[in-house]
């Protein structure tokens, strides 16, 4: 915010607009982005979509591929004879009848009849005994599966052998298929890009088949269960903007586009029209001011910012009553017609006025001023210059004096600065002040520009003053000796040294 601000001053109509762009700009990138965030988890939603899908299609080409084997091996456990050889001493009938079922068959690796007995802690006690098994292993109907090693990745196709009367099964008929097979089924299910990764369900589960290439860091990585099995698929694949129909991604750039140039172009149009605002109105409060200098101030001036009527109604108002004023001083004669200052009429008033009250307000200084061969200007220039003269220099005094000074034209190029309750050492800094900040030259005509010359005498009401006068003698003596010192300079009169230089 420091920072904002250091450079936002000076304040300026063109600073602002660009903070407005800013924040145009700035909120159009946080649309944009918002519509990018929607666009790009709308893509990992398709992902992990496509991964449900594809686990359901394991899922369905794996139960294909195992059908040709269930059949059988369910045949085999509800054979009535096959109970039969669950007795301890069929051995070698159970291993013949089961082998029957590999024969001519290289992926089956190994085919069981096994008595119920033998399975106590084995893994298939678990899954024929165990009430939540089928639901914690998955199956196919009656027949389960799982895919383990060791003997290589295989999977177990298991069957139970049912007892004569409703009890747990006695035994249990297993197949064992060479686990190659998954791995056609995941390469055969592979996208057209990505990887994809069947293994055992939960936490760091084997790996049971993969294919496709191996994935980037940055890669979306989603995973879905394969229904009615003990496994989950994983699908790797580099974060895909969801296909765009027709130009879709276009427009929208062109609508993103459109949207900074709508900022610009309505940006730029509210500083045009707030520029153009604020020059029309400002015209006008200057125009306010010239008139109240003619002493003619209208009925209405225009004004364009609503938010402005207010305080210039206010403007206009005093202006009436400040021009009524000076109408009154004048037709009370103590404005002096060609420089519209105070009068020497006016100036007495003052000083009288300062001079009754200096016992109990404190003492006032009075400055002389005299412009510097005045004459001349008239001589070699024209009366009428000359008079420029004597209004542009009351006005550039005018312009630096404080409200509480009074500037009165005594006559000629005659001019007087009463500085009210300010004693004569603070006088002496307020007129070298003045001499500085005066402008060197004053143009009086196209053509020509005068450079300001003038001489000055300073004095202040002292205590034994009997009269009024006796200050501005004071003054005037010192304006003397300014003047015969060379002019442009400033004395000053202080008691008892008498005159000395500013
Ligand atoms: P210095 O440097 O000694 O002050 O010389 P100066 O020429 O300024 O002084 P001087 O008093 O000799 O001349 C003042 C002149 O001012 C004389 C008079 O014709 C002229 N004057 C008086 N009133 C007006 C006026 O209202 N307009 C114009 N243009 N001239 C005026
Ligand atoms: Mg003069």
């Amino acid at each position: 915010m420091g920072l904002l601000a250091k450079l936002l001053t000076p304040l300026s109509l063109l600073k602002l607009a660009a903070l407005a762009l800013l924040y145009v700009l700035t909120a159009i990138a946080l649309g944009a982005g918002a519509t990018f965030y929607l666009v790009r988890t709308a893509g990992d939603d398709a992902q992990r979509g496509q991964t449900v899908l594809l686990a359901e299609l394991v899922s369905a080409r794996t139960r294909e591929a195992m059908l040709p084997y269930q059949e059988p091996l369910r045949r085999l456990a509800h054979a009535p004879e096959t109970a039969t050889l669950l007795a301890p001493d069929k051995t070698l009938q159970r291993l013949k009848k089961a082998g029957d079922l590999k024969a001519g068959r290289p992926e089956v690796l190994q085919a069981t009849i096994v008595p119920a007995r033998e399975f106590s802690e084995t893994e298939l006690a678990q899954h024929l005994t165990a009430p939540n098994a089928r639901d914690r292993q998955g199956g196919f109907g009656r027949l389960r599966y799982h895919a383990t090693e060791p003997d290589g990745l295989h999977i177990d196709l298991i069957e139970p052998i049912p007892a004569a009367a409703d009890g747990a099964p006695i035994g249990a008929t297993l197949l064992r298929i060479d686990g190659r097979v998954l791995q056609k089924i995941v390469e055969h299910s592979l996208p057209a890009d990505g990887q994809l990764t069947l293994r055992l369900a939960g936490a760091g589960g084997m790996v049971l088949a993969q294919a496709g290439t191996a994935p980037a860091d940055d890669w979306l990585v989603t995973v879905a269960p394969v229904p009615q099995a003990p496994w989950e698929l994983q699908l790797a694949q580099k974060p895909r903007w969801p296909e765009f129909a027709n130009g879709q991604r276009s427009i929208y750039l062109l609508l993103v586009v459109a949207a900074v140039l709508v900022a610009i172009v309505g940006v730029s149009h509210v500083h045009y029209l707030t520029m153009r605002a604020m020059d029309n109105d400002i015209r006008s409060i200057a125009r306010i001011f010239q008139d109240m200098r003619e002493g003619n101030i209208r009925v209405d001036y225009p004004i364009e910012f609503a938010d402005f009527r207010k305080i210039f109604t206010y403007l206009r108002h005093s202006g009436m009553k400040l021009v009524k004023q000076q109408q009154r001083l004048r037709s009370m004669g103590l404005i002096d017609h060609l420089s519209q200052q105070h009068n020497r009429r006016a100036f007495e008033k003052r000083l009288d006025a300062l001079f009754e009250r200096a016992r109990s307000t404190g003492p006032s200084s009075v400055l002389i001023i005299d412009l510097d061969h005045f004459k001349q200007v008239n001589d070699n220039y024209g009366h009428d210059v000359g008079d420029n003269l004597i209004v542009g220099f009351s006005e550039a005094v005018k312009r630096l004096v404080r409200n509480t000074d009074f500037l009165a034209r005594l006559g000629g190029d005659e001019f007087c600065i009463i500085f009210p309750h300010i004693d004569l050492e603070r006088a002496i800094s307020r007129v070298a002040a003045l001499r500085h900040e005066l402008p060197e030259q004053i143009v009086l005509t196209p053509s020509y520009q005068h450079p300001l010359r003038w001489t000055g005498g300073l004095a202040v009401i002292q205590d034994g003053d009997a009269h009024p006068d006796e200050v501005l003698k004071r003054a005037d003596q010192a304006l003397l000796k300014a003047k015969e010192a060379g002019r442009n300079r400033t004395f000053y009169y202080q008691h008892p040294l008498g005159v000395r230089a500013i």
